[in-house]
């Protein structure tokens, strides 16, 4: 069978040469071992601004194990990904995507491909220990885990996009129309047979954190908005419980009015709007991101341009 080790990059400089080292290392044993026939490293450039892509290109013509993709411009790292995982459900009969940073723990590769020849089509690596990320990474993430299941979107706790998937998956999974990409969930909501390989998350090799907190957000809001309509639920409910304390606040102020007392009011009524016009927008702001979401994917435009190629070709005429 044919391997791919899917790996975006961004600015990565720092990582790349160690990164195709142990990659290579892994995918010469396994291959020595039979377990794999053939294995090709692809590294999607997205849109680096440091010398990842020479560096790319560099690798590439010393081993014709290693191939890249360069994208036109910074997409992101789901999108970089998308645009490997779709070469892999063309070039491949499984495909293993991995950060370059070498967080994810590369030496349970093996164990994903010994999973995937016994007949399982998706192996999700599952994080043991997040001892290297800081304590407020580690309690984000948390929430975001519950919040993401209680909203009924279905995610693999303490998994990232480190996973293997067949041929028949990635086809699958690539013929999801959407240009919102939430790939973990996506993947989460394919089925197929899957297993889970569990390994210690590191801390970066080298370089730094592509994903600042602003990032992470915003990763978070599009998850939960592509994978669960829960949120419009709730401004409903909000809506009926504001008009039952309403109804209330209405005899209340009504029976003042027939006792002739002067209401005095002038704090809650300040306090009330302040709040109510809170609520006002943050419920805007919900199904603003929903319409923003339908506006997207209306337009429908392309997900990503590949400026570069380089192996890819060897690498697919090797192999047919
Ligand atoms: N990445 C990318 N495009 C981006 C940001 C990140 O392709 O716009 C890649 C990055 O090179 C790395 C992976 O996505 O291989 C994960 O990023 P990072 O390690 O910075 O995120 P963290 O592990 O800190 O969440
Ligand atoms: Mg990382």
């Amino acid at each position: 069978m044919k391997l791919a080790i899917i790996v975006p990059c961004y600015n990565e400089e720092a990582v790349l040469p160690e990164t195709t080292k142990r990659l290579c290392g892994i995918l010469d044993d396994m291959t020595a071992s039979g377990s794999i026939d053939d294995g090709i490293i692809l590294y999607v450039d997205d849109g680096s601004r440091d010398s990842t892509w020479s560096l790319i290109e560099q690798f590439s013509g010393a081993d014709n194990k290693v191939a890249g993709l360069k994208l036109s411009h910074n997409r992101g790292h789901q999108h970089a990904l998308w645009a490997g995982l779709e070469w892999a459900a063309e070039h491949a009969d499984a495909a293993v995507s991995i950060d370059a940073d070498l967080q994810d723990d590369e030496t349970v590769i093996p164990k994903m491909v010994g999973l995937y020849n016994a007949g399982v089509d998706i192996v999700y690596g599952v994080r043991k220990e997040r001892d290297t990320d800081t304590y407020f990474k580690r309690t984000t993430a948390l929430m975001f885990y519950k919040l993401m299941n209680v909203l009924g979107g279905h995610v693999v706790y303490n998994h990232a996009d480190y996973r293997l998937m067949s041929r028949r998956t990635l086809q699958a999974l690539v013929s999801f129309p959407e240009r919102n990409l939430f790939l973990r969930g996506m993947v989460a909501s394919l089925g197929f047979p899957s297993a889970f390989v569990y390994y210690d998350r590191k801390a970066r090799f080298a370089g730094t954190s592509k994903y600042p907190l602003t990032k992470m957000f915003s990763f978070a809001v599009d998850g939960i908005t592509s994978f669960s309509t829960r949120p419009l639920r709730f401004i409903t409910y909000l809506g009926l419980v504001f008009i039952l304390i309403a109804l209330g606040v209405i005899i209340y102020a009504l029976v003042e009015y027939f006792n002739g007392t002067t209401i005095q009011g002038w704090t809650s009524l300040l306090v009330s709007v302040w709040f109510i016009g809170g609520v006002v927008l943050l419920a805007c702001g919900i199904i603003g991101e929903y319409v923003g979401k339908i506006y997207i994917e209306s337009k429908g435009r392309p997900r990503y341009f590949i400026e570069k190629e380089t192996g890819t070709n060897r690498a697919t005429d090797a192999r047919s």
